[in-house]
């Protein structure tokens, strides 16, 4: 973890931290976006200030965009502790342990046409799998809107120290010749399509689907 850039949040108190410079910056841009301390203060800034016309003002230090109240759910996510375990989100039909380790490692990147020459094969935990699979040794493509090819992922972690919301965590997948361990997308629902992981990933195994795509 040498060379490591950090991004102190002065209203809250996060600390971002990556490697490369413009995902750092991303994330800052969209911490600050989200920060709840922030949006706070310049509910209380502008309560404080009625008949100022919002445009011609000098924005203070501390004031930020507003954030529509829709995002508040993506504000709790960015501001809560991340969970130390996933949680059961949904159904498991399949299983990551079996007799297929007769495979080799897959060079990336992801097919991004894969929901059109795939077909899901099952669940984890409410998480879509594509196939073919042949586990342990061949996993597939996981993901809906985040989606990640487990047969290229070599688990370097790069997409969970990026992602703003902490979408992923890591899944045990031993026997797998890539990597013993991926990053499990059991938050995809929180995804704001931010494409930081999908623009870090060394291999370039992630795709984002906005919804609906
Ligand atoms: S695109 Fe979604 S999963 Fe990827 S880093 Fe951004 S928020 Fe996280
Ligand atoms: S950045 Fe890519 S290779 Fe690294 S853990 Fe994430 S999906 Fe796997």
């Amino acid at each position: 973890m040498s060379n490591l850039s950090e991004y102190v949040c002065m209203d809250c108190g996060s600390l971002l931290l990556h490697t490369n410079p413009s995902t750092l910056e991303s994330m800052k841009e969209i911490h600050d976006q989200l920060c709840i301390v922030k949006r706070q203060k310049l509910i209380a800034a502008a309560k404080s200030t009625p008949t100022v016309s919002q445009t011609a003002s000098v924005p203070s230090k501390s004031q930020t965009p507003s954030v529509p109240a829709s995002s508040s759910a993506l504000i709790a996510a960015n501001t809560a502790a991340p969970p130390a375990v996933a949680t059961a989100g949904g159904g498991t039909s399949i299983s990551l342990s079996g007799t297929g380790t007769n495979y080799s490692k897959v060079d990336g990147p992801i097919d991004a046409t894969f929901k059109s020459t795939r077909q899901p094969t099952g669940t984890f935990q409410g998480i879509k799998v594509w196939g073919p699979i042949d586990p342990p040794g061949q996993l597939g493509i996981w993901g809906t809107e985040v989606c990640v090819d487990f047969d290229i992922c070599v688990a370097d972690g790069a997409c969970i120290e990026a992602c703003p919301v902490n979408v992923y965590e890591w899944l045990e997948t031993p026997g797998h010749p890539a990597s013993e361990k991926k990053p499990f997308m059991i938050r995809e629902k929180d995804c704001i399509f931010c494409m930081a992981c999908e623009n870090v990933c060394p291999p370039q195994c992630v795709k984002i689907f906005q919804k609906g795509q």
